[in-house]
């Protein structure tokens, strides 16, 4: 059986075991280092990522996470999650004393936090992903605003302004997947599919 973990700090971490488990995964919470050992996949849930980024420090779990992705295991990340796995924050938040917003990494691409705005905080946009319709939910979410030559560009959604290109809400990396937007609030399946498929190296 698969046995994919979630990340289990901060955010909406509840909405994708359930996901998860509902797609046949046996899942775990993951809240210390030694949750790590075992899995098959790890999801970083959407929340806020600065908020995660500091209790990953804290909980020691930044590093041993970041030694598990360069170990090649599958992880996805939504929304904050798609920040914490870009080497690059456009706009990372400054907390007191100066501590500047990290991520873990790995995907090289570098994200705008909170790039669609602030006055329309949320919203829902019909997209393709890997061939199939869904419904995407876009809740202060980041846009890919560059992403290398081995990142793959999985979903994108049109600019509002004549000029602005499509803009990046959906990449690949190798073992690495991330979306700007959450499926976990959704009806579609497809995303959590995609990932269980990645786990088992089917995708
Ligand atoms: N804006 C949040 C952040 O910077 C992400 C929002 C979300 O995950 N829904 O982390």
């Amino acid at each position: 059986m698969t046995r994919i973990g979630v990340l289990a700090l901060q955010g909406d971490f509840r909405e994708h075991l359930e996901r998860l488990a509902g797609l046949g995964a046996d899942t775990l919470s993951v809240r210390r280092a030694e949750d790590l050992g075992g899995l098959d996949g790890l999801v970083i849930p959407g929340g806020e990522s600065t908020v995660i980024d500091r209790l990953a420090r804290n909980y020691g779990l930044a590093a041993p996470i970041r030694a598990a992705i360069a170990g090649g295991l599958p992880v996805y990340g939504s929304c904050a999650g798609m920040i914490m796995l870009a080497d690059r924050i456009e706009n990372p938040a400054r907390g007191s004393g100066g501590v500047v917003q990290g991520s873990f990494g790995g995907i090289d691409m570098t994200v705008r936090r909170n790039a669609f705005g602030r006055q329309v905080d949320s919203f829902e946009v019909p997209l393709t992903f890997n061939g199939q319709p869904l419904e995407a939910v876009f809740i202060r979410a980041p846009e890919a605003i560059d992403v290398g030559p081995d990142v793959q560009v999985l979903s994108t959604v049109p600019g509002q302004d004549a000029g602005i290109h499509d803009r990046i809400v959906a990449v690949r990396q190798g073992n690495l997947l991330a979306t700007s937007f959450h499926p976990e609030v959704t009806g579609s399946n497809a995303i959590h599919e995609f990932f269980i498929n990645m786990t088992r190296g089917d995708a």
